[in-house]
């Protein structure tokens, strides 16, 4: 199994982890849906904001387990990847099994909504706004390549 739903510590709850070793550029997993949150199905009592994904046409989907348990982290190992209407998340470096696998949030956010970073990554940005192009421009520009 490529991946592994565990404890990721008091304050994030669970965090998803590598289940082997994984190469720099490997596909780790595709990021299945749960459904369409529309305003006529607006998110349930029992699910989280945090488990939705944007698409860049504007939907937004409820992300399946394993990857909706994906935390963020100012300096992620791992990134999304979009083909037409589907994210694959992409290991940005190589990492051992048992590694716990983030990804930038802000990358596909778009609402704007702010809220606190928990990653403890020595770059963490702190207050997150959920909109890309409130990144600082040296983060842009590091993402760009
Ligand atoms: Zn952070």
């Amino acid at each position: 199994m490529k991946v592994r739903v565990a404890n990721s510590g008091f304050l994030k709850g669970c965090g998803v982890f590598t289940g082997k070793d994984m190469k720099k550029c490997e596909v780790i997993a595709k990021l299945d849906y749960e459904r369409e949150v529309t305003k006529e199905q607006p998110l349930a009592e029992n699910e989280k904001y945090e488990h939705q994904t944007y698409l860049p046409d504007g939907r937004i989907f409820l992300v399946a387990e394993p990857m909706r348990y994906t935390n963020h982290s100012c300096s992620p190992n791992s990134y999304l990847y979009s083909v037409e209407e589907q994210y694959f998340v992409i290991a940005k470096e190589e990492m051992a099994e048992g590694t716990e696998i983030t990804i930038d949030y802000e990358l596909t956010a778009v609402d704007g909504d702010t809220w606190e970073c928990l990653c403890g990554s020595d770059n963490c940005r702190g207050l997150h706004k959920w909109d890309f192009f409130s990144l600082p421009v040296l983060v842009i520009m590091a993402y760009a390549g």
